[in-house]
């Protein structure tokens, strides 16, 4: 491979690679504020400037490709003086309002003032007063006097989200952006802008002045939101999700999210009014009205589930697995199904929205776990059991995290079911007609495997603490650390739901039915489903990694 040198130390290239992207690859950062992996070259911000041997002038490391024994120094006398001059020439006019700024401890302008700074200005002018508010669309706002002109929010709009709405207007120290005459910033990829903008220019409508990022704690997770599997970062204070950002995987969602899963996903987390809050039992049975269920403690509502489960046969029983729930949950339903009642009953029901879909990131299947269900063997619902559950030969129903009223004919079914236990995280359509409900934890609650549509099984990993965890955890919730270093809160503040894993209840109740399912963490579940399945046989939560694996591919041991 040819090869380049950077600051004394040699560093291979592939043909066509600028600078910044060949120093990228090998670690070595170059400081930047226009150029972005994802997105064509701009050129604009100049702090890239480095020297290089056999050239006059400095050249920008983001648009110069690199060429066989350049020899370059990021660290001269020269680049640091450009260095210098670039952050005076952005800092003149920018408000220096961190304290009050959404970006202050994870922005770039404030990380380079000290790293490529001088440290003082000679600037003693009034500095340009502009806009300080201005709603560019329904998600996003921005701060004229912040921005940097870099253009990145500019080319994602054109490049990546096809929706040309943005652009630059005036000249000089006026220039800012604007949406173009009529239009709004109003695309389903809008809020990306906020993580690519280096500064505090673009700021998320929802999140604004809600927490210091040092306040929160970060974890690596998945949106749910559709059979893509989105990586994302989810951002927790006080046990409460308030943001929700993309994580880098080149191969399933490069550097980007769509709005609503941003914006749909945390509800069913935070929302007190949509969340089962305690195990629920039906008093009278003979009623279907809704106030009829009252909240019972765990013991009752599992000895209750168990002399429903112990009333009806083997083909009395129908189990409903879930594309929105783990695969472990969906293994525990099926082993529970087969083990104590020898039935393979279960179905699940699929979710495709044409609207949805689109050639960018969305996916018209609007579940994040249907291929998990079809390595397990579980398939959606037919016309023949649609026709069993009418014929009334099916008396009761055991429900995992989802609503049976999307069925076309529920309302016939439901008339015909005498008893039902349903899993679930929040209130739906079929849940005034459950017997008993058990509430589970959510996504953003448990740790887990989701399989996307390209095959891919992806971690889920708990943001969100609950009573169940909180109970576990006991003395050694206080000593978690967030990656500041701070008291993680979320282990100790805010709300947290009475809810429990889909495969523990599960456990729970086989136990109780005297049937042992040996394992005792999402892990071993993850592990003895692997065993189950020939294109998963060996992998664990490791050989998953952080950025998936496709099923059937070798494990790659990949540090966490
Ligand atoms: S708003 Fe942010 S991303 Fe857009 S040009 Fe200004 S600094 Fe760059
Ligand atoms: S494309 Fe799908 S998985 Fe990705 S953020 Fe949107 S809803 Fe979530």
């Amino acid at each position: 491979m040819p090869k380049i040198t950077i600051d004394g130390r040699e560093v291979e290239f592939t043909k066509g690679q600028t600078i910044i992207q060949a120093a990228l690859n090998a670690g070595i950062e170059i400081a930047h504020f226009c150029y972005h992996p994802g997105m064509s070259v701009a050129g604009n911000c100049r702090i890239c400037l480095v020297q290089i041997e056999n050239m006059p002038k400095l050249q920008i490391a983001c648009a110069t490709p690199a060429t066989e024994g350049m020899v370059i120094y990021t660290k001269s006398e020269k680049t640091i003086h450009a260095q210098n001059a670039v952050m005076e020439f952005l800092l003149i006019n920018h408000p220096l309002d961190c304290p009050i700024c959404d970006e202050a401890g994870e922005c770039k302008l404030q990380d380079y003032s000290y790293q490529y700074s001088v440290g003082y200005s000679r600037f003693d002018e009034l500095k340009n007063e502009k806009d300080k508010r201005v709603a560019l669309g329904p998600n996003v706002m921005f701060d004229q006097e912040r921005c940097i002109s870099c253009s990145r929010c500019i080319r994602f709009c054109d490049e990546i989200a096809k929706s040309p709405q943005l652009t630059f207007v005036q000249r000089g120290d006026h220039v800012t952006i604007e949406t173009f005459p009529g239009e709004e910033l109003d695309n389903p990829y809008s809020m990306n802008v906020i993580e690519i903008c280096p500064v505090g220019a673009l700021t998320s409508r929802e999140f604004r002045f809600k927490s210091r990022v040092w306040e929160m704690s970060f974890t690596d997770t998945l949106c749910p939101g559709c059979a893509r599997g989105c990586n994302s970062i989810m951002g927790v204070r006080n046990n409460n999700i308030l943001r929700i950002e993309p994580r880098e995987n080149l191969k399933v969602n490069d550097y980007w999210l769509c709005d609503w899963g941003r914006l749909n996903t945390t509800k069913m987390v935070n929302d007190e009014e949509l969340r089962i809050t305690s195990p629920m039992l039906r008093l009278d049975e003979s009623s279907l009205e809704k106030e009829v269920l009252i909240d019972v403690n765990w013991d009752e509502a599992i000895s209750k589930s168990i002399s429903y489960l112990k009333k009806y046969e083997r083909s009395e029983i129908m189990f409903v697995a879930s594309p929105f729930s783990t695969l472990e949950d969906n293994f525990a339903l099926k082993k529970f199904a087969k083990e104590i009642y020898g039935s393979d009953s279960i179905f699940y029901i699929p979710l495709i929205d044409e609207n949805f879909g689109d050639d960018i990131l969305r996916k018209s299947d609007k579940t994040p776990n249907a291929n998990g269900l079809k390595l397990l063997g579980i398939k959606p619902y037919s016309n023949e059991t649609i026709n069993i559950l009418t014929s009334g030969k099916i008396k009761m129903l055991y429900i995992l995290n989802d609503d049976i009223m999307r069925i076309p004919g529920a309302d016939q079914i439901a008339g015909k079911i005498e008893a039902s236990i349903q899993q679930i995280s929040i209130h739906n359509g079929y849940s005034s007609f459950a017997n008993i409900i058990l509430p589970t934890s959510t996504y953003a609650e448990v740790n887990g495997t989701f399989v996307n549509f390209q095959n891919r099984i992806q971690r889920l990993k708990s943001a969100v603490a609950t009573l169940e965890e909180e109970r576990l955890i006991g003395e050694f919730s206080m000593s978690r650390l967030d990656k500041f270093g701070a008291q993680n809160d979320r282990w100790t503040h805010g709300t947290k739901f009475n809810s429990r894993p889909g495969w523990k209840i599960l456990k729970l109740i086989a136990k109780a039915m005297g049937h042992n399912f040996e394992f005792e963490n999402s892990e071993e579940v993850f592990i003895e489903l692997c065993l189950s399945i020939p294109e998963l046989n060996g992998y664990d939560y490791e050989s998953v990694g952080k950025q998936g694996i496709v099923t059937g591919e070798k494990p790659l041991v990949e540090a966490e």
